[in-house]
């Protein structure tokens, strides 16, 4: 029998499984099999492809050798769904209204976590992430790929319009009259020794573009933490609400559901929202991703190289954190070696991390671990990953690991772009919540590494979550995704 699911997954009542006898069969019959496991719901057109896949699948487990269905199972070839043809027409629609794309696909989309839960079972984990692993069906990353590109479009044109709002402003009379009044009011201020600020009016008429919105950011900074000069901190104000008040600006508002009267809100969704990047995880590990109901055409499922592939683009390049997987797990290894060769652009800020804490997959063995980073730190080297170096000591079988680590430290100094920490002073892990809180004590004031990602997630099971402050932009301490109450698919309980 062979298995492609993940170690830690006992009876998954949607592996299919090919039995001995079987393996003789062509690679279709393995495929067919699999498209008769889908937990994404079919189509019309897809539940009439099951119905004459059953017939030809129970008729070759019967008789292999049967040639009437030998030659049926041909002629269904073309249609079976596989990642190099994944023929979508054969799964059901996306439930979401026209009004809800724009906010679950646009520039709010942060997180299309395909899979929850995680192998590695981290001592320090932050998320306690659960031992089972779910995992979103590849035909709903794939639709979910077809929406997020047509949100990706509506952003390029919302930055275009912002963009060109900004450059006319330097020929808007009322903008540039308020400009000239607060350089006219700063000119004797202290705040004019400061060679980074420029001249508004300047700013204005000469330099802007959304690729200087740091000019703006400066101003803004002064504005909020300035002298306190309250004739300027006026004359700021009406700039700054004048320019929130342009149709494209109220439309960023709205995009990214602004809701208070902080331009800083603006600026950060202009400056970092409109090149936003979309995550994979969170109490999650991306590696751990795979399909078997979705196989490719050599009968190889489909991996997270093909959903960061399938999501990704310049645009909107996946980021992702890994804490590795098993030396001899195919179906990481092929992602990994998917990812080391994407275009640069259709990535960003892609990290390792290298701890003492992991348990799930080398069970504690630091032999074992350092064969397996090895492993993903030399497969990974093509696109420099970030690397986060943690060694803090709770227990005797976390200094087990220092030897080990402090091997891997040396061979990701030749091959990351940048490591965080080193031996003796390895990044600092939060025991504000999980696992590290639970086994090493609370600490109220430590950082909370979960309250980060602001924006739309969507889970594996197509539950729709969203998590933001009060300013709906940013995250703060405590806080963690809250269901929207919609989902965009509902996945099959059981095999039908
Ligand atoms: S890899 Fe991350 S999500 Fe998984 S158990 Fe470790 S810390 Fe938690």
């Amino acid at each position: 029998m062979e298995k492609f699911h993940l170690p830690i997954l006992q009876a998954n009542p949607f592996e299919p499984k090919v039995e001995s006898k079987e393996k003789e069969l062509p690679v279709e019959f393995k495929i067919a099999k699999a498209f008769l496991y889908q937990k994404y719901p079919l189509s019309e057109k897809g539940e009439e492809l099951r119905n004459k896949v059953v017939d030809v699948v129970e008729a070759l487990k019967h008789n292999p050798s049967d040639k009437e269905s030998l030659e049926k199972l041909q002629e269904l070839k073309s249609e079976l769904p596989t990642v190099e043809e994944p023929h979508l027409e054969m799964f059901a629609e996306l439930e979401v209204s026209s009004e809800d794309e724009e906010r679950f696909f646009g520039a709010d989309l942060k997180v299309v976590q395909v899979t929850k839960g995680c192998r590695h079972q981290c001592d320090h984990c932050a998320a306690d992430a659960a031992k089972k692993v779910q995992v979103m069906p590849f035909a709903a990353v794939l639709k979910i790929a077809e929406k997020a590109k047509l949100g990706e479009q509506e952003m390029v044109r919302l930055e275009q319009e912002v963009s060109q709002a900004f450059k006319d402003l330097g020929g808007d009379a009322k903008a540039l009259a308020l400009a000239r009044q607060i350089d006219r009011l700063t000119e004797d201020s202290a705040y004019r020794s400061n060679s980074k600020m420029k001249h508004l009016l300047n700013v204005l008429e000469r330099e802007w573009d959304t690729s200087k919105i740091n000019s703006l950011h400066d101003w803004w900074d002064f504005y909020r933490v300035g002298p306190g000069d309250k004739r300027i901190i006026d004359e700021l104000n009406k700039f700054f609400r004048y320019i929130e008040d342009l149709p494209p600006l109220r439309r960023v508002k709205r995009v990214y559901r602004i809701v208070d009267n902080d331009f800083s809100n603006i600026l950060y969704a202009l400056h970092e929202g409109m090149r936003r990047s979309l995550l994979n995880y969170y109490d999650s590990d991306p590696f751990d991703y795979r399909d078997t109901t979705f196989l490719h055409q050599d009968g190889k499922p489909a991996d997270y190289g093909d959903v960061a592939a399938a999501l990704a683009s310049a645009h909107r390049p996946v980021e992702f954190t890994t804490a590795g997987y098993p030396k001899n797990d195919a179906v990481a290894q092929s992602a990994a070696e998917k990812i080391a060769r994407m275009p640069k652009e259709n990535l960003r800020s892609p990290r390792i991390s290298l701890h003492p804490y992991e348990k799930g997959t080398s069970q504690g063995d630091p032999e074992k671990y350092a064969a397996d980073m090895e492993n993903v730190l030399a497969t990974l080297a093509p696109i420099k990953p970030q690397v986060v170096y943690m060694e803090k000591v709770f227990s005797p079988e976390h200094e087990a690991f220092r030897p080990v680590l402090k091997q891997l430290y040396e061979s990701a100094k030749d091959r990351s772009s940048v490591i965080h920490g080193w031996p003796g002073y390895g990044i600092a892990v939060s025991r504000y919540s999980g696992r590290a809180a639970q086994d090493y004590g609370q600490n109220e004031v430590d950082h909370d590494v979960m309250s980060c990602m602001s924006g739309i997630r969507i889970w594996p099971d197509g539950t729709l979550h969203r998590q933001a402050d009060e300013a709906d932009i940013y995250t703060g301490k405590g806080l963690r995704p809250q269901p929207l109450g919609k989902s965009l698919y509902k996945l099959k309980s059981k095999q039908q």
